[in-house]
């Protein structure tokens, strides 16, 4: 049987990148009657520093943001992942299984480490073993992410193979990662070779989801762009990061292909261009920004449903952890 699990750092405030390369297809995906599990990771996001009660207002935003996207918290689980303790136990195994030549490779923790790597924590250069534990500890098939996960998920499934094999079992699935659409990967609006992050300095380089209409027109209007109009064929977007991103953008915002994009705009200059995406993008994302806030207001009934989150998803993975630690071989388990 089929099951979605996928997580978000409240690591910061949501960015359009979160929203259309996960959240937006979360929403999309939730008639498929398949269960699907969303993590508020915020043992993920300690990694790196977090200020406490920015932590708290993340993690809370960060669910008001899934609800006001359209997931839906009684068909699928939001929960946070510091509620269920097997995370971080079956994450345990995992760094005894997972290799530290497997880790150094990762581009991730090579990008967030930085030159000065000898001073990163211990838990950032393990993300990829907790983010195994996250997804295996449901026995999730399949992960929606946006491109950057990829690498993670590729040792996700290292990690099940270790383990199956290690022990001759056959316990965790191979994991399937799902990354589809115009936006898997949207680029920072001010270098177009550098993925758009919450945790960017520059809060130029992203569109937030609690951005006002103000906010989000001025921060396209400055976007990076080339001088040259939008090209008549997609083609034309080859070694144009910045065109290419305002083009998909735009895509997965309408739904519609960049081919289409391509079509309906050829030839537009981006002063003519970024006020249509300006609007487009304040009419899909100020009905989202609205409904967080009000959600915000009182954060009770956020929290309520975390706790019911919690609830649901320990019930599936307190099995996994207990059969994980016998077939490990701990006593008592
Ligand atoms: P941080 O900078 O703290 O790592 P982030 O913006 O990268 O934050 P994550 O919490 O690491 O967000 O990722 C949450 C989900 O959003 C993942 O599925 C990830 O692949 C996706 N995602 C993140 N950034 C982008 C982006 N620029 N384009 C498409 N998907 C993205
Ligand atoms: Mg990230």
């Amino acid at each position: 049987t089929q099951r979605v699990f996928s997580g978000i750092q409240p690591s910061g405030g949501l960015t359009l990148g979160n929203y259309l390369g996960a959240l937006k297809r979360f929403a999309q995906s939730q008639n498929s009657g398949v269960q699907s599990i969303y993590c508020m990771v915020d043992l993920h996001a300690i990694t790196v520093w977090q200020d406490p009660a920015a932590l708290t207002r993340n993690t809370r935003e960060l669910c008001a943001g899934f609800i006001a996207s359209g997931i839906d918290p009684e068909r699928s689980i939001l929960f946070n992942q510091s509620g269920v303790p097997e995370h971080a136990q079956l994450a345990w195994i995992f760094n005894c299984v997972a290799r530290m030549g497997w880790m150094k490779r990762m581009t991730q923790w090579k990008d967030k480490a930085g030159k000065n790597s000898e001073n990163a924590s211990l838990g950032l250069f393990a993300y990829p073993a907790l983010m195994a534990a996250d997804i295996l500890i449901y026995h999730a098939t399949h992960v929606p992410v946006g491109e950057d996960q990829k690498q993670h998920l590729e040792l996700t499934r290292d990690i099940a193979i270790k383990f199956n094999n290690d022990f001759g079992v056959d316990f965790f699935p191979i994991t399937e990662p799902v990354i589809e659409g115009a936006a898997t990967r949207v680029m920072s609006l001010r270098d177009g070779t550098k993925k758009m992050s919450k945790s960017d300095p520059s809060d130029m380089s992203r569109i937030n989801m609690t951005d006002d209409a103000d906010a989000i027109a001025l921060k396209i209007r400055k976007a990076r762009t080339d001088p040259d109009p939008l090209p008549e064929t997609l083609d034309g977007l080859n070694d144009r990061p910045e065109a290419r991103n305002l083009v998909n953008i735009y895509a997965a915002l309408a739904d519609i292909t960049p081919e289409q994009v391509i079509a309906e705009h050829a030839g537009q200059q981006f002063g003519t261009f970024k006020p249509s995406l300006a609007d487009l993008a304040v009419a899909k994302l100020s009905p989202i920004s609205t409904e967080m806030a009000r959600l915000m207001d009182d954060p009770t009934e956020i929290d309520r449903i975390l706790a019911g989150g919690v609830e649901r998803a320990r019930e599936i993975a307190a099995p996994v952890l207990k059969r994980t630690y016998e077939i490990v071989g701990m006593v008592g388990s």
